[in-house]
């Protein structure tokens, strides 16, 4: 029985040593339990902020505990009326080969073609992708939508959902490769690397419309360049800042609050942050529904990077935050 502990708290970007492998025996459960194997581990940006003690919407992890995570796990061990050995269930196990749960958040997964779908498109990644687009973003017919890590678990899905909805989509990722997958794979208008030196450039030439919603999933330089493409009565869906997770103090340069607070003013601009399970937790059914629906007519595509192998999963997480993952990235922790 194998779990990963936080061995440190990083200071910037994270290192193998900052997590440390441990054994330990298989624990017993009592009656009213389940036993329950991990068979894949979900690994999501908002770990980095668990990693760090500065205040955030939830506690950090303890230096010395087990690193937090949602799994796809089996039932080993039952004294549960509710779970057999053998049903699959989405828990909130976390980096380790077994957990123990009283069923409080155990969620059975149902006859999924891959369980660890409920990982991605069908879980909290994508749930988070379709609250944050339609209920903030609110995007109509014919308006162009922007979306920051394009090809990534909420980014696809974000992107996708948006073309169902008759926009014009623009995503923006890492590297050429993820920008030819974003356009000929998901159906993307266009995509602009980040990284290429004539980045805004080539954003607002891909925006000549302007922007209306953005759906902000990285922050930093990129949403630079995206302030002054928002149109009039934009929407801003906050989702995530991760070209920040890693820093240690503000940025250099001149102090630009003031350009933003003018511009949301001037142009009656909407920017709401969320968080997903505590304000539409309880949509997750509708959401379920229709991503379900979507997939079976072939609306949606759906990509993972799959780690191999518990051990490995230090090394994925922090490659998730430098963009070296290819879709939803998990980790196969058993058969
Ligand atoms: P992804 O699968 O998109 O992986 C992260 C990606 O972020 C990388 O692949 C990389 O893509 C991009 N990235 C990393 N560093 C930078 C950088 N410095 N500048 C620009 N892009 C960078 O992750 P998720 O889809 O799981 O998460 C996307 C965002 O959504 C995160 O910010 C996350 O915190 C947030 N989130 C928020 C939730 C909420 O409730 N508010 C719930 C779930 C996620 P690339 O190579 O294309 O640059």
């Amino acid at each position: 029985n194998r779990s990963i502990v936080l061995a440190s708290r990083p200071h910037g970007a994270p290192v193998p040593a900052d997590f440390r492998l441990e054994e330990h025996a298989v624990p017993a459960i009592a009656n009213g339990e389940v036993l329950l194997r991990a068979l894949y581990l979900s690994l999501d940006p908002y770990m980095r902020g668990r990693m760090s003690d500065a205040p955030s919407y939830a506690a950090p992890v303890e230096v010395g505990a087990v690193m937090v995570g949602g799994t796809v796990s089996r039932v080993e061990a039952s004294q549960h009326g509710d779970y057999a050995v053998g049903d699959l269930v989405v828990n909130f196990g976390g980096w380790q080969d077994y957990s123990i749960s009283d069923g409080t958040g155990l969620q059975k997964l149902g006859a999924l073609a891959s369980p660890s779908h409920a990982l991605g498109v069908l879980g909290m990644p994508g749930f988070t992708a379709y609250m944050g687009l339609l209920e903030i973003g609110q995007p109509k017919a014919g308006e162009t939508v922007v979306v920051a890590a394009a090809t990534g678990a909420v980014g696809a899905i974000v992107g996708q959902i948006a073309k169902i909805k008759g926009c014009r989509v623009v995503g923006i990722a890492g590297g050429a490769d993820k920008c030819a997958y974003a356009v000929k794979e998901l159906g993307f208008d266009a995509c602009i690397d980040h990284r290429a030196s004539d980045f805004a450039e080539q954003l607002a030439a891909a925006c000549d419309k302007g922007i209306d919603v953005y759906y902000e999933n990285v922050g930093g330089a990129v949403f630079d360049a995206v302030l002054p493409l928002l149109n009039p009565a934009a929407r801003v869906p906050l989702c995530g800042l991760i070209s920040q997770y890693n820093a240690t103090s503000l940025p250099d340069g001149p102090d630009r609050l003031s350009l933003l607070m003018g511009t949301l003013l001037r142009k009656r601009i909407r920017m709401q942050g969320f968080i997903i399970w505590d304000d539409f937790g309880h949509r997750y059914g509708e959401f379920f529904a229709a991503m379900s629906q979507w997939i079976t007519e072939g609306k949606i595509k759906y990509r993972e990077d799959v780690v191999q192998g518990l051990e490995n999963a230090p090394q994925a997480f922090i490659g998730l935050l430098e963009g070296k993952n290819a879709g939803k990235l998990v980790v196969k922790v058993a058969e």
